[in-house]
């Protein structure tokens, strides 16, 4: 008995579907000949019919999405239930896949569920004895149903239209990692503390630039991030994904980068700030990969290149299963207080010039809108240039033993926990030495960003005495979510709660930061 029809009955859409007919399962994008991409249903029509014909796959729900849509949750591997315990009871390697996060970028989403057909069909069986993969084809299932074809108007298709970048508030879900102001990024961070993924992939589609990859990825980009995770990315990992790719097509991949229209050609990565999904992920100390397949590649050339880096990026994790978990338990592990870490952080160019292929483009119309898209033309330009693929800090900060967070800066502490970290109150009132952040001046955006007005604190810190009184949260940076916990309070932090405006109400006329630290270790609580 699957699971999948109990939890998902409303869902489970009048199809039989069995082992032999699993051949005539297409995606939406295929029976349309790549010029239509899946709905809602559609997925979670498919999803159930390779549940029905698999054992290994069953599917779960992790959240609701604003518009009340289940968020879909393929367990796949050799596990006993869809619960967390049970996925963790395997004791094997968490790999978490989701497409869709920008709902026009829909190329991850039939990717994923093409591979899920082939799970059903039994290929790829040898993954599993390793690995446990967790996959949400339709991350933003709202921005999904909001088809248009005028969504991405120069993307090669899907010429029927595709769905919108924000989801039903408006956020762009890739910039809500730190803030949690949607239910979707919410789920996340709680699939991320139950099912606690070793690895998570998310499924794009270039904006722009022209170059000759058909796929571009890029590693957690904050330098903050933990040595463990990046090195075996930036060495071996994600290479060996690109020769996957490379075999199964003939197609390039390379760092997600693009070049400027002004001044000296360069090759630049986008941004390191935890807003994104793959910073958030690896300052959690998990491995995060980011996957941009080339907007101007056909839309079937797109799937399928996903699809073959996917399969790639899972080859790796079979063969080095254990040493992915290895190094995450080491990342939890180090010891970080003391140490001086970023707040900021400026892109680091690289050492060597290196060479990048750059492409060409030609104009076709889309018979559906009149407009003109782009389709990459079958040529490459080799050019020499610099590349700023990695950042550097700019401005650092010591990692303090603990902050000392004020009980009625309750939204502070409600981000805290979902976030999942770790902290206490204090029982009684302790009197301590701290380190108190004097405010010079404070400053907002003058434009609104993901319907914030940044804010900015400057001044610096100073050593005094103080009462903290009963009922401070005590959040200690020698935990396992350490680096994160440093990105979110530090006040000069380009991505913590006071730059989106969590603290306002605090911060009025206030001449000091709210939120209290110690570098010395203390004794005195709860
Ligand atoms: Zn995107």
């Amino acid at each position: 008995m699957h699971t999948s029809c109990v939890l998902l009955a409303s869902l489970c859409l009048p199809i039989a579907v069995t082992g032999q007919s699993l051949q005539d399962l297409l995606t939406r994008a295929e029976r349309s000949n790549y010029e239509e991409t899946s709905t809602y249903d559609d997925v979670m029509g498919f999803l159930n019919a390779v549940a029905e014909a698999s054992p290994l796959i069953q599917l779960t729900t992790f959240g609701t999405t604003v518009e009340g849509r289940a968020m879909p949750l393929a367990i796949v591997g050799h596990v006993d239930g869809t619960s967390p315990e049970a996925v963790l009871a395997t004791g094997k390697t968490r790999v978490y896949i989701q497409g869709n996060i920008h709902a026009g970028e829909v190329c991850g989403k039939e990717a994923m569920q093409m591979f899920l057909r082939d799970v059903a069909q039994g290929q790829h069986a040898e993954l599993f004895d390793s690995l446990v993969l967790l996959i949400n084809p339709i991350y933003n299932a709202d921005g999904n149903e909001r088809f248009d074809v005028n969504n991405r108007p120069r993307q090669h298709g899907p010429v029927r239209g595709m769905g919108q970048r924000p989801n039903a508030q408006g956020y762009d879900l890739n910039r809500d990692h730190m803030k949690l102001d949607s239910p979707e990024a919410r789920a996340l961070v709680g699939l991320m503390n139950s099912y606690d993924p070793h690895v998570g992939i998310d499924l794009h589609t270039t904006n722009g630039t022209r170059h000759g990859y058909h796929l571009t990825y890029a590693p957690p980009l904050h330098p903050n991030t933990d040595p463990a995770i990046l090195s075996l990315l930036e060495s071996e990992w994600l290479v060996s994904a690109g020769e996957h790719l490379l075999e199964k097509s003939g197609w390039y991949s390379y760092d997600y980068g693009g070049v400027g229209r002004r001044g000296e050609p360069a090759w630049r990565t986008f941004d390191y700030r935890p807003r994104f999904n793959n910073n958030y992920i690896g300052l959690r100390n998990r491995f995060a990969i980011l996957s941009e397949a080339y907007a101007y590649a056909t839309f079937e050339e797109r799937v399928l290149a996903t699809k073959y880096f996917v399969e790639g990026t899972l080859e790796f994790a079979r063969r080095n299963a254990s040493e992915i978990r290895r190094r995450t338990e080491e990342a939890d592990a180090r010891k970080i207080t003391g140490t001086e870490l970023a707040v900021r952080a400026q892109p680091k160019r690289s050492a060597e010039p290196v060479e990048i292929l750059l492409g060409e483009v030609d104009e076709e119309t889309n018979p559906y809108s009149d407009r003109t898209i782009l389709r990459r033309r079958d040529v490459v330009r080799r050019e020499t240039m610099y590349e700023y693929i990695e950042f550097e800090a700019s401005e650092t900060e010591r990692v303090p033993v603990a902050y000392f967070v004020p009980a009625e800066a309750t939204q502070v502490l409600e981000k805290l926990a979902a976030h999942g970290v770790q902290y206490t109150s204090l029982a009684s009132p302790l009197r301590l030495s701290v380190q108190v952040f004097r405010i010079d001046s404070t400053t907002t955006a003058e434009r609104a960003f993901q319907q914030h007005n940044e804010r900015q604190v400057f001044g610096r810190y100073r050593q005094d005495n103080r009462t903290l009184p009963a009922g401070t949260a005590v959040v200690r940076t020698e935990q396992p979510l350490g680096r994160l916990v440093f990105g979110l309070l530090e006040p000069r932090s380009s991505d913590g709660l006071l730059n989106w405006n969590v603290l306002d109400s605090l911060l009025e006329d206030a001449t000091e930061y709210p939120i209290l630290r110690t570098v010395l270790p203390f004794i005195g609580f709860p």
